[in-house]
């Protein structure tokens, strides 16, 4: 079976768990383990969470993009925002890399998401936004 879902949703911070929410009831379907449901959430709470603080900066009232897609039993999540862009993707990709130390973030979002995830593609581009593709 599968299946395809787009969402978008106001960059506030309580939406980080409807997306995990809404991702945990697109997979259930298809039998996960309760490791795989915890990994998956945890990714896309992290992309989720990196739009908002990052690429919005903080403000509430942009969108974020959610597009799912279950194909042949492989999962692929896309989330997208149209905020601020990173100016070097390698850099920031890197484990401890963080740009906002004085909010406490310790650099590890992208290394969490590579380690959960078969593959994870940034796409971003300055002041355009940046769209995260990972498959699992
Ligand atoms: P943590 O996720 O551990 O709380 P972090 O968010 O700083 O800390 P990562 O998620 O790995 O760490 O992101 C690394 C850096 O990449 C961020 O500090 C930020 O500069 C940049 N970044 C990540 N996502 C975005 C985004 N959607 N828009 C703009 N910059 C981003
Ligand atoms: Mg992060």
């Amino acid at each position: 079976m599968n299946n395809e879902a787009i969402f978008k949703f106001r960059s506030i911070s309580e939406n980080e768990a409807f997306a995990r929410l809404v991702v945990a009831s697109f997979i259930t379907p298809y039998d996960p383990t309760i490791g795989e449901l915890t990994d998956i959430k945890t990714v896309v709470s992290e992309a989720v969470t990196n739009a908002i603080i990052h690429g919005y900066d903080g403000r509430d009232d942009q969108w974020v993009h959610m597009t799912l897609t279950m194909q042949n039993n492989v999962l692929s999540i896309e989330i997208r925002d149209e905020g601020l862009g990173i100016a070097d993707v390698e850099e920031a990709m890197q484990p401890l890399f963080t740009t906002k130390p004085e909010m406490e973030r310790s650099g590890m979002g992208f290394t969490i998401m590579e380690h959960f995830m078969d593959a994870v593609e940034v796409i971003s581009s300055q002041s355009k936004g940046t769209t995260i593709r990972m498959s699992k």
